[in-house]
């Protein structure tokens, strides 16, 4: 889980804060010593921690005291505002050009990062606002790449071009440009040759390509694994050929948070997007508020909804409250409600977003939430015939025995199942908007 050491540690220091009633300066000197020692242990640059703390410190002890708030709120308050500064404050855009020319977009990073996978990703967040990118292999030395990323456009419906591994990236830089210009696509992204390290001759043959084909926006793919490294890296690429803004990938499995709490005040760009999964969906936005909320615990509901939002077809959506409202909610509306949790990340990644619930009492939970209670589930209901299923409420003993032995589990699952079916029942009648009437009263369900 992203952040959940650096979590754990602040909540815990916020915590203790807040169970102190009255405070001193002392106390508050001694909360934000803890808040460093946390900020250096989730592998944030020395650097960036000390001129975070000094911020931090001016506000506290300065004429920064709000009325309302005790002095420990206020702690909170001022950590979330800088730890927000500290990644960026405003969430950044790519730079688009109109859509009716060409935007040209080089993707860069080290071997590993995960450069490949983004390009592919990227492209489908583009995809989905509108545009019409085509994805470039470039990648000549690695000739799993040039597969890789065709293997990517494809299941994103993404045209890949490719000359193989005879032609020189610049060469094929300049023939994607050409080749979109006569098919009317407006954007173009180069997937380029990563290696293991820096090295003059992988900058020289970027900033060729930069030149060579006017790259719009260099966008550079770092690991969030790597912490110092990722920012090291930056900083590198920066001062080479330039760079527009970073990616960081594999956010899910960095649980110390040092990169992306970096990069922004060392190298000066902002962080664009997060990888958060290997799944070609994985590319999230990078909001420097939510992010700053996630990780003091305080949840990230917004996220939560955009996701939903993303997530649920509005014409099924439509089609279950027609449903509800002419009481014909049955077991396979409940299977495609269930479905498409599952889709939204399960429960644990519902409520990894949920207020409360950041660093390791996810890992608690994770353990209580048991995903494979859904799939049980969804056995069950796939023993039913499809009369039972429309028609719930004929389910008497007898068939639920049948059901039971059908699928190879006891009855009391089966009444479970049935029970937890009717609650939601109930629940979805009061919620409002979903029977169509205010508060949810007028509908008849
Ligand atoms: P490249 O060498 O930079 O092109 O890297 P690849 O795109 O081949 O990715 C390297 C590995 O990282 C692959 O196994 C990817 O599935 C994985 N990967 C990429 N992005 C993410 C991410 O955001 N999260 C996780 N968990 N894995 C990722």
């Amino acid at each position: 889980m992203a952040f959940e050491s650096l979590s754990d540690k602040l909540q815990n220091v916020f915590k203790n804060l807040r169970s102190k009633g009255r405070l001193t300066e002392a106390d508050v000197k001694a909360a934000l010593k803890e808040v460093k020692m946390a900020l250096l242990e989730a592998d944030v640059s020395f650097k960036v921690v000390k001129q975070f703390m000094k911020s931090v410190q001016e506000r506290a002890v300065g004429a920064d005291v709000m009325t309302g708030l005790n002095p420990g709120q206020m702690v909170i308050k001022i950590v979330n505002e800088e730890l927000v500064a500290l990644m960026g404050s405003e969430t950044t855009e790519i730079a688009l050009r109109p859509a009716g020319e060409i935007t040209v977009i080089m993707m860069v990073g080290l071997q590993g990062a995960g450069k490949t996978t983004t390009t592919a990703k990227l492209a489908g967040k583009l995809k989905s606002k509108g545009r019409v990118p085509l994805l470039a292999a470039c990648d000549v030395y690695r000739p799993a790449a040039i597969q890789q990323l065709q293997i990517n456009g494809e299941k994103q419906g993404i045209e890949v071009f490719s000359m193989g591994d005879k032609q020189s990236p610049v060469n094929i830089a300049r023939a994607a440009v050409e080749h979109a210009k006569s098919r009317n696509m407006n954007v173009v992204i180069l997937d380029t040759a990563g290696r293991l390290h820096v090295d003059e001759e992988m900058m020289d043959e970027l900033v060729q390509i930069k030149e060579a084909v006017h790259v719009d926006q260099t966008i550079l793919v770092v690991d969030a694994m790597t912490g110092q490294d990722a920012v090291n890296v930056s900083e590198m690429f920066n001062e080479k050929i330039g760079i527009d803004g970073v990616i960081l990938t594999k956010l899910d499995g960095d649980s110390r948070g040092g990169a992306a709490l970096s990069i922004r005040a060392t190298c000066g760009k902002p962080i664009l997007y997060v990888g958060m999964g290997e799944k070609l969906s994985d590319l999230e936005q990078f909001y420097p508020d939510r992010m700053a909320s996630r990780i003091l615990g305080m949840g990230d509901v917004m996220s939560l909804i955009e996701k939903a939002q993303a997530t649920l077809d509005e014409n099924k959506a439509k089609e279950l409250e027609q449903k509800i409202k002419k009481a014909k909610f049955g077991f396979d509306d409940y299977l495609e409600s269930m479905n498409q949790m599952k889709n939204m990340g399960g429960l644990s990644g519902i409520l990894s977003m949920m207020p409360g619930m950041g660093g390791s009492k996810m890992k608690n939970l994770e353990g209580m939430i048991d995903e494979k209670a859904l799939a049980r589930n969804e056995a069950i209901i796939l023993s039913m015939t499809p009369e039972e299923r429309a028609n719930p409420d004929i389910l008497n003993p007898s068939r639920k025995k049948r059901i039971a032995a059908g699928c190879g589990v006891d009855i009391a699952e089966v009444n479970r199942l049935v029970k937890q079916f009717e609650q939601t029942r109930k629940m979805m009648k009061q919620i409002p908007g979903m029977t169509g009437g205010r508060g949810g009263k007028r509908g008849k369900f």
